[in-house]
């Protein structure tokens, strides 16, 4: 039986704001509760950016009823918030943003990194909460290089960081609402390695760079596989030095109602989030 169930080539990269040049890898109406609870994962690839003065991004916007978990490989972004919270997010760093009841946020380039210019490699994965968490009080979990455990693999196949759930036994950083594993999976040319998965869960991998091989078949940076719910091992074998996200998790079977920032369970609730939003209850 087949591992990967289905295959999803994402070949258009769109602007968000002036700073971000995303792929989305997980078109967020397609499969609905397929991925749950992941929502979105926009990835933007290595981009070069030249020096400027002007810090690229994207303005104030409001969010509400699930999580944006912003992974940096290479760059630095700048964050503000209504509440007055800003913060920086580097190189192998992780914002873990529970958007909960609301909140108004802007999202650019860091000074130094707009100055400096550069490569900017970074994930924005939207991860929902299940009904009674999405009224919850925003919370922001900053996850540094050095409070990400990071497992090596055997026969320096490579390395895992565990940036929520586990890992051979390793705890991830992140809290989560709901039970979860988010991996970022750095493989070395030749490697063989083999990941469990809950078959009970959705789980993906996302290639973000090199070249993988599983049950004989490539894939390619920007193709997202998304594993056969009854496979509980994927043995990947990297033909060059490659870049994976993995994401497994619980779904949480509950009705999905979006419209643009806002991700409820019913359409009242959309209603009420833009009424909230209007009437300046965000900020
Ligand atoms: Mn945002």
């Amino acid at each position: 039986m087949n591992t990967i169930q289905r295959v999803y080539q994402s070949d258009r990269s769109t602007w968000v704001g002036d700073g971000f040049p995303t792929n989305s890898m997980l078109p967020m109406h397609e499969m609905g509760n397929q991925t749950s609870p992941f929502l979105v994962m926009g990835y933007t690839g290595a981009y070069q950016f030249s020096p400027s003065n002007h810090q690229r991004g994207v303005g104030l916007h409001p969010h509400r009823g699930f999580e944006t978990v912003t992974i940096v490989y290479e760059g630095e972004l700048e964050h503000f918030d209504s509440k007055g919270n800003h913060g920086s997010i580097g190189k192998d760093e992780v914002q873990w943003m529970t958007a909960g009841r609301g909140i108004m946020h802007e999202e650019h380039h860091s000074k130094d990194f707009a100055q400096s210019g550069g490569t900017l490699d970074m994930v924005q994965l939207w991860v929902n909460l299940p009904s009674h968490a999405k009224m919850s009080d925003p919370r922001y979990q900053e996850l540094t290089a050095t409070n990400i455990a990071e497992v090596k693999l055997a026969n320096e196949a490579g390395l895992v960081r565990v940036i929520a759930g586990e890992f051979e036994h390793i705890q991830g950083a992140a809290k989560t609402f709901s039970p979860m594993n988010v991996l970022d999976v750095r493989l070395n040319t030749d490697a063989k390695q083999t990941f469990s998965f809950n078959p009970q869960w959705n789980s993906m991998i996302f290639v973000l760079s090199g070249s993988i091989e599983i049950d004989g078949q490539d894939y390619a940076p920007m193709q997202t596989l998304y594993i056969n719910q009854t496979a509980t091992e994927v043995t990947i074998q990297a033909n060059a030095s490659s870049k994976l996200l993995i994401l497994s998790g619980e779904p949480l079977n509950e009705p999905i109602a979006t419209h643009g920032p806002f991700v409820m369970n019913t359409n009242e609730e959309i209603q009420q989030a833009f009424y909230d939003f209007q009437h300046g209850h965000f900020a």
